[in-house]
């Protein structure tokens, strides 16, 4: 078979990318947020930790504690235990406090709409800024977790493991007006058909696209004919 060339793979990504639009045309993050203040600490909250989860849990933090000076001012006992059920609690408090004391220290307050100036507050990894960047600016953004991850792999849209590679390859193969539908769309599709321990193939609206499809859905009728093979 001849090497697969670049403008095939970005001719395929395309078509995976319309094919999730249809399929989930109006998924947006999980998570709940009225402001950028509130969706990057809770992106931050999110890591190891379900959104539902962590949605209960900013219901009262930010009750408690609304704006980016509140949060840096508060007695870190607190914090700690308010966020306790999200898990890594100590650090997350560390972090949340860290990102809102930089964010009344060198934005006046307010979040940075500019990856490099994201990347810059403690406790903000390039992922939690891709999330704000696309859900709660509307600018373009790719944010690699772990469903990004496994299901590009399996679409073969990226041969990677590091998340920053991962970024960049879909970045050269997907549209930029793209890349934040498809990020919620892709995690969606991981979180309930693509999943980690078994794709539910038989049911993805992407199969006829997916170089992954044949191994996980011949693999049960493989089985099933060696079987009838050693009974002859
Ligand atoms: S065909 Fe299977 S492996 Fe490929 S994306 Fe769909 S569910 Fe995942």
């Amino acid at each position: 078979m001849p090497p697969r060339k670049k403008s095939d793979d970005a001719e395929r990504a395309r078509r995976i990318a319309k094919e999730l639009a249809l399929s989930y045309p109006d998924v947006g993050t999980a998570l709940r947020f009225e402001s950028p203040f509130q969706l990057l600490i809770a992106t931050i909250l999110a890591a190891q930790c379900t959104d539902e989860k962590v949605n209960q849990v900013t219901a009262v933090l930010f009750d408690r504690f609304p704006k980016p000076a509140d949060l840096a001012a508060a007695d870190p006992a607190e914090v700690e235990e308010l966020i306790h059920a999200t898990g890594f609690f100590r650090q997350k408090t560390k972090s949340i406090q860290s990102a809102s004391r930089d964010l009344v220290e060198q934005f006046g307050g307010a979040v940075p709409r500019e990856l490099e100036e994201l990347v810059s507050l403690r406790g903000v990894a390039r992922k939690t800024a891709n999330v704000v960047r696309g859900n709660a600016f509307g600018l373009p953004g790719i944010a690699i977790d772990t469903h990004m991850k496994r299901v590009n792999q399996r679409l073969g849209l990226t041969r990677s493991d590091d998340p920053v590679k991962i970024e960049r390859d879909l970045m050269a193969l997907l549209p930029e007006d793209t890349w934040t539908d498809y990020t919620n769309q892709v995690i969606h599709h991981g979180r309930t058909v693509c999943k980690a321990r078994k794709p539910r193939c038989g049911e993805c609206g992407v199969a006829s696209l997916c170089p992954s499809v044949e191994a996980d859905e011949a693999a049960p009728s493989r089985r099933k004919a060696s079987r009838s093979r050693k009974r002859r």
